[in-house]
């Protein structure tokens, strides 16, 4: 067994998952990871509409990590230096066996001038952000303005579910006005250019009122508008959702990157240049090929670090890692989904159903998912929490 242990930066999906195969296999790991806590982030937008609460999608690493080969670093790495094979972590130097860089990637702002304006949905602090300024807007004596810049499936997933924060709102404070609006650069929503996928959701942004802004671009952000190649909206909040880049600051003096800013990695998801550092999740290209920025494609990976780093060990041949996806499923507000799996379509209710069983069952640990559960009946009985936090 190795003297040193594996060390992996990161506490998301990547780096969630990769440290429970490597401690499965009876591995010692060092996770350094910014917080003590893990975010599910596919129910993010829940948290952000008073549908769940922060607590329900988010936990402790020590409570799911209860090995005594576990060691838990709470801090941002900064500086590594692998030719001795060493990460600095809270000023204390610790040599590792293999390294495994999971740093997922942060919201692109595409030098969106007046970014500091913006909202974004990538954190827990952001989902309460964002509910605490919508919740705020229960008395205000004018027409709300409500902007998603981005139509993928977070933006979208999130402006409907606005929409019935917004609805809730209303029902309590009917003076409330609101308008709501999406500014996408591309002419389809949601991530899917399927017809059946289009035509759903087009139908349920004109059955909730919400204006899309096709092929539009925001050039420039201020705290009280939105400005675009087409014209200038008026704004109370803007919620960034146009992408992401990888957080690969880190790396720029140590490792290849691609034009992307990537890590590039070959088909065992080892980094090109060191056959003792693995990298996955939202930061790698694999032989120069982009790969979907999503949470499934990350757990996948994981399983395939920690094995090859084991057979790596051992001395035995490496497996590949193959891309694959099962479909997609969004949720589009209460009762409202539309989904692909294994290429057949699903809508309405019944696909609004199958999202939340996928995703109750995603959700990592018995606790969290007794605490979503719980939260969704709460929901389903009294409605969703108005609260502010
Ligand atoms: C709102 C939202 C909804 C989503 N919905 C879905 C979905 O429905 N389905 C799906 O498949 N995917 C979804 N995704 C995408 C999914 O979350 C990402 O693809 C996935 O998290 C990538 O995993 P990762 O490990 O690469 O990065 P992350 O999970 O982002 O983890 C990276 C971690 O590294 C930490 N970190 C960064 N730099 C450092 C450093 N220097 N030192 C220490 N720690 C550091 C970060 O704080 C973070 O905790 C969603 C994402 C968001 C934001």
């Amino acid at each position: 067994m190795i003297k040193d242990p594996v060390v992996v930066i990161g506490g998301g999906f990547g780096g969630v998952y990769t440290t429970k195969a490597l401690l499965k296999l009876g591995y010692p790991v060092i996770l350094a990871s910014k917080t003590n806590y893990f975010t599910f982030t596919p129910l993010l937008h829940e948290v952000a509409t008073g549908s769940l609460l922060t607590h329900d999608i988010i936990f402790e690493y020590e409570t799911f990590f209860k090995n005594e080969d576990f060691e838990l670093y709470r801090c941002e790495v900064t500086d590594m230096d692998i030719k001795n094979k060493k990460v600095i972590l809270n000023n204390k130097e610790i040599t590792y066996s293999y390294l495994v860089l999971a740093t997922g990637a942060s919201t692109n702002t595409y030098n969106i001038k007046g970014a500091e304006n913006v909202f974004e949905l990538k954190t827990a602090e952001d989902a309460v952000a964002i509910k605490n300024k919508i919740v705020s807007f229960a008395q205000c004596n004018k027409t709300v303005e409500v902007n998603v810049i981005g139509a993928g499936a977070t933006g979208s997933e999130l402006i409907f579910d606005i929409e019935r924060l917004l609805a809730s709102l209303k029902s309590k404070h009917p003076t409330l006005k609101y308008k709501l609006r999406v500014i996408n650069a591309r002419n389809i929503m949601g991530g899917m250019d399927h017809p059946t996928v289009q035509g759903y959701i087009k139908n349920l942004t004109e059955k909730y009122g919400i204006e899309v802004l096709n092929e539009t671009i925001a050039e420039e952000v201020t705290c009280s508008s939105v400005i675009t190649n087409k014209g200038e909206y008026g704004s109370d909040i803007t919620i960034l959702c146009a992408g992401v880049k990888p957080n690969t600051g880190l790396y720029e003096n140590v490792l290849k990157l691609d034009d992307h800013g990537c890590v590039q990695v070959n088909e065992y998801l080892q980094t090109v240049e060191n056959v003792d550092i693995f990298a996955l999740g939202d930061i790698i290209s694999i032989n120069g090929k982009p790969v979907p920025k999503l949470a499934q494609t990350a757990v996948r990976e994981a399983e395939v670090v920690a094995k090859n780093i084991s057979l790596l060990e051992k001395g035995k041949s490496m497996g590949t890692y193959q891309l694959r996806t099962f479909g997609f499923l969004l949720s589009l507000g209460y009762g409202n989904g539309i989904g692909q799996i294994f290429g057949f379509h699903i809508k309405g209710l019944f696909a609004w159903y199958v999202w939340r069983t996928v995703y109750l069952f995603k959700t990592p640990g018995i606790i969290n998912k007794l605490r979503v559960s719980f939260s969704w009946t709460i929901h389903l009985f009294q409605g969703r929490s108005l609260t502010e936090l």
